[in-house]
């Protein structure tokens, strides 16, 4: 589902992401855990097109991304990746003004054209799924941070994606909203979705996740079944990162 070959983002000078080759399977629930400036949003964010490359490749779902095509051809790609990818991030991102309905549906009426009647339709199924169809009608600023995340996810839904990109989904939250959004996402792990989560919720990601990748300065250091790399991890930096969590 998703395949990255020698990718590599700089920021100027500064090396974010270092050859990486990095891949998801269909259905499979990764989850990337690593310290703060690793380069963990960085790699989602280059994934979907929010920053751009700077070299090697990126495909989602059969749809290459390669620093070597001309710019054109990169967006355009680019906007065909976004239509099948979902991203949740810390920061909920929900619009204002738009009550939490509004938001659901907003990709439906732009994006696919769809009718008001049907995509409302649509809409209250995906906020009954995360347990707020009565919130339906309320502005995000009258939510808690943990349904306002979990409308961010009934709208990451709204186009069907292959793939949704969590970017620390839980860590603007107050303790004790975090587990409603982790159930959710447990709930489209279990429907087979395929997920790829930057979390630091340890318990979590040894629960959900089919696999591990642990990243440091820039590259994987080392990945593996949650069972071996929490209980036995390889390498020192992964064993001192483990140690203060
Ligand atoms: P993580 O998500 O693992 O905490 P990030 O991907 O956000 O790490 O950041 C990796 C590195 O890239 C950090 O050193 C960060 O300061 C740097 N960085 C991220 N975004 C930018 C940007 N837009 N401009 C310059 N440096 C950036
Ligand atoms: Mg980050």
């Amino acid at each position: 589902m998703i395949k990255t070959n020698n990718l590599s983002k700089n920021y100027h000078s500064l090396e974010v992401l270092k050859n990486i080759d990095f891949q998801v399977n269909t259905g499979e629930v990764v989850a990337i855990i690593g310290p703060s400036g690793s380069g963990k949003s960085t790699l989602l964010r280059c994934l979907n097109g929010l920053e751009e490359i700077s070299s090697g490749s990126v495909e989602v779902s059969g749809i290459i991304v390669d620093s070597k095509q001309s710019k054109k051809d990169q967006y355009k790609k680019i906007r065909e990746i976004r239509l099948n990818t979902g991203m949740v991030f810390q920061q909920f991102n929900l619009y204002p003004h738009k009550t939490v309905l509004q938001n659901v549906i907003e990709a439906l009426l732009i994006v696919k054209k769809w009718s008001k009647e049907k995509a409302i339709e649509k809409g209250e199924n995906l906020l009954s799924r995360v347990g707020l169809f009565e919130k339906k009608d309320e502005y995000p600023s009258r939510l808690s941070g943990g349904q306002q995340q979990r409308v961010a996810i009934a709208r990451a839904l709204a186009l069907e994606p292959k793939i949704i990109l969590f970017d620390e989904p839980t860590s603007a939250l107050d303790p004790e909203l975090v587990d409603e959004v982790l159930s959710v996402i447990r709930e489209l792990a279990k429907e087979g979705m395929t997920l790829l989560i930057v979390t630091h919720e340890m318990q979590f990601a040894r629960e959900v996740a089919d696999r591990v990748v642990f990243m440091a300065d820039g590259v994987i250091v080392e990945q593996g079944k949650p069972e071996n790399f929490f209980s036995n991890p390889e390498t020192e930096r992964a064993k001192r990162f483990l140690k203060i969590m």
